[in-house]
């Protein structure tokens, strides 16, 4: 399966044409035997970027940034290498399905996560003890095809049900207990369970596998009064509140062919609209449409619509989504549903077409904003204009902004629709637009909406250079994933001091165990640190200048063992002071330094 996997990304790479790829991004113009285009990592004004067909590669010459289609394809998306990989692999249409993630931690956390499912399905099912539950379900409307289709299941109220099967079925504790779906009894031990007489409702990644549960507590629950009514499991490396999307596994394939998908915020709201046959519907789990959202739904589709329920989320929602359409690469709508009515209510009471309706005439998001403001300062003459202009730029100067062609192409229309809507000149909303920004300039930077700054990034650490030997072994393994084997029999990755390095070489022993490839595509695959990986690149480039590099790695492996004696000799030597007053301990030591073997006539 690893090497499935090493193939699939090799496969993606090689039916990726870095000219093609770029080529779809930017305007190429041929120079010679390469491409030159306008930088869209900086403010270029004359075509810095080289692309050469030959290398596979890109160079801008002004900002330094450089790489290969993955790079390229990771800084013009702001995706990780998993995500650039799935970019390219839709546009050679490679299916990546199946591909199951490199983590064999991962692995067992999603193992545990089904086998929950399973039982949680099976008790909404089957179980006497899920009665009120199916009685609550059926209430809310819900066919039993929907329940069917989202995988619903039910954890009952009696203390013991999940801890009983976990002990018949061998599962392990530490797992669920990490996956928040046991907690550990302080005082007394053992564990209690998480989610009692809670309606499950599994959360699933776009490959449909559960990563997390939201629990919703039964009306008649004894712990109605006082538990939430909402209530998810643990953040684990499967499931981040900030980044997943209930229903986007059923969603993506109709979100691509309506062109958008729809953002409501509750997991019934998404269920009752699939029921009606809106199906290109997902929800939040309880948190605002954040950046993270954004950047994975702009995986299937270009425009995304919120759907705005006016009693809930005040202004302040608004201004968010402002927010993002500003700094995101996504058009952003927002569908407006009648007063007092939530998705589910509105669904249920009168059908799907006004939520179509809504849907159909969302408005995007900055129209909306002005629609707003228009309406509450337009009798508020000069005053009330400037206000006004001050509330939309203030959004726009403070957003953090889209790099590159399209985020100029973004503020130019941004600013002329604003002053085609306030009736102004578009030199003075420039000119105001200017002055704000001046000023956030000078203001300290509040954390950005958008989530594009790497924190795995912000932490590299800006380490020591690598001594020599290391940097050596590094290239040249990275150059020729031959030599992993030949290097793992003689150098442990404790015996590296350089941190990053060490990590490196870790990660392509542990590619190795696993029966993976060791390559550097593989590696980039499971190690988020940009600055590392971009280390890692220029040193297989390094590494790939190298001829006979099976023989320069054998000098470079008995540079590490003559160190390594030559720190043992040190050892020695110091103990041999230590042991200056025991004749025989003393001549022992020596005989060691001098590599004499041991006399029989002590
Ligand atoms: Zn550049």
């Amino acid at each position: 399966m690893a090497e499935d996997r090493a193939a699939l990304t090799r496969q993606v790479k090689e039916a990726s044409d870095i000219v093609a790829v770029v080529g779809g991004y930017l305007t190429l113009h041929s120079a010679g035997p390469v491409f030159k285009a306008l930088c869209p990592f900086h403010d270029d004004s004359r075509p810095s970027m080289n692309v050469d067909p030959r290398w596979q590669n890109f160079r801008c010459w002004a900002c330094g940034k450089k790489g290969d289609v993955f790079s390229f394809v990771m800084e013009m998306e702001k995706v990780d290498f998993l995500g650039a990989r799935e970019v390219l692999a839709r546009r050679a249409n490679i299916n990546l399905e199946g591909d199951a993630g490199p983590d064999p931690h991962r692995l067992k956390l999603l193992d545990a996560m089904r086998w929950a499912d399973e039982q949680y399905k099976e008790c909404l099912v089957d179980s006497p003890l899920a009665e009120q539950a199916r009685v609550y379900l059926g209430e809310r409307q819900l066919a039993g095809k929907t329940v069917r289709d989202f995988g619903l299941g039910f954890a009952p109220l009696s203390g013991d049900w999940l801890t009983t099967k976990v002990r018949k079925a061998g599962q392990d504790w530490q797992t669920l207990l990490e996956l928040g779906l046991l907690s550990e009894r302080k005082e007394v031990g053992g564990f209690y369970e998480r989610f009692r007489d809670r309606v499950m409702f599994p959360i699933r990644d776009m490959r449909g596998q559960t990563v997390g549960f939201g629990g919703r507590i039964l009306p008649g629950s004894p712990y109605a009064a006082r538990s939430p009514k909402y209530y998810n499991s643990a953040d684990t490396p499967l499931f981040n509140k900030s980044d997943l999307l209930y229903g986007i596994d059923l969603a993506r394939h109709a979100g691509s062919s309506e062109g958008y998908l729809a953002v409501m915020e509750g997991y019934v709201d998404v269920m009752m609209a699939h029921q009606h046959g809106i199906t290109n519907v997902v929800a939040t789990m309880g948190t605002a449409l954040g950046a993270r959202h954004v950047h994975n739904l702009r995986r299937y589709v270009p425009r995304v619509v919120l759907v705005y329920d006016a009693d809930a989320g005040g202004t302040s929602g608004v201004d968010r989504a402002v927010d993002i359409f500003i700094s995101q690469d996504v058009e952003l709508a927002i569908a407006a549903l009648p007063p007092g009515l939530d998705p589910c209510d509105l669904l249920v009471a009168q059908g799907p077409e006004p939520l179509k309706k809504a849907l159909k005439y969302a408005v995007d998001a900055l129209d909306f904003k002005l629609n707003g403001l228009l309406a509450r300062e337009e009798s508020q003459g000069i005053a009330g204009t400037r206000r006004m202009v001050d509330a939309i730029l203030a959004i726009l100067a403070l957003a953090p902004e889209l790099p590159g062609k399209a985020g100029q192409l973004k503020r130019e229309l941004i600013l002329t629709r604003v002053a085609h809507r306030l009736g102004l000149r578009l030199e003075t909303v420039w000119a105001r637009f200017g002055e704000l920004r001046e000023k956030k300039k000078n203001e300290p930077a509040r954390p950005a909406a958008a989530a594009t700054t790497n924190s795995q990034e912000a932490d590299a650490p800006r380490a020591a250079p690598a001594p020599p030997l290391e940097r050596q072994l590094l290239e040249l393994v990275l150059a020729d994933p031959m030599l992993v084997p030949v290097a793992m029999r003689s150098i442990q990755p404790d015996d590296l001091v350089h941190p990053g390095l060490k990590r490196l070489l870790d990660a392509l022993y542990q590619m190795m165990a696993l029966g993976e490839p060791p390559e550097l595509d593989g590696l980039r695959a499971r190690i988020a640190d940009r600055a590392l990986i971009e280390w890692a690149m220029d040193a297989c480039e390094r590494g790939r200048q190298i001829t006979e590099r099976a023989h320069y790695l054998n000098r470079v492996l008995d540079g590490f063992r003559e160190q390594r004696d030559g720190q043992g000799k040190d050892e020695l030597k110091s103990k041999l002071s230590a042991a200056a007053g025991d004749h025989a301990a003393a001549l022992e030591i020596l005989r060691k330094i001098q590599n004499k073997p041991a006399t029989n006539d002590s």
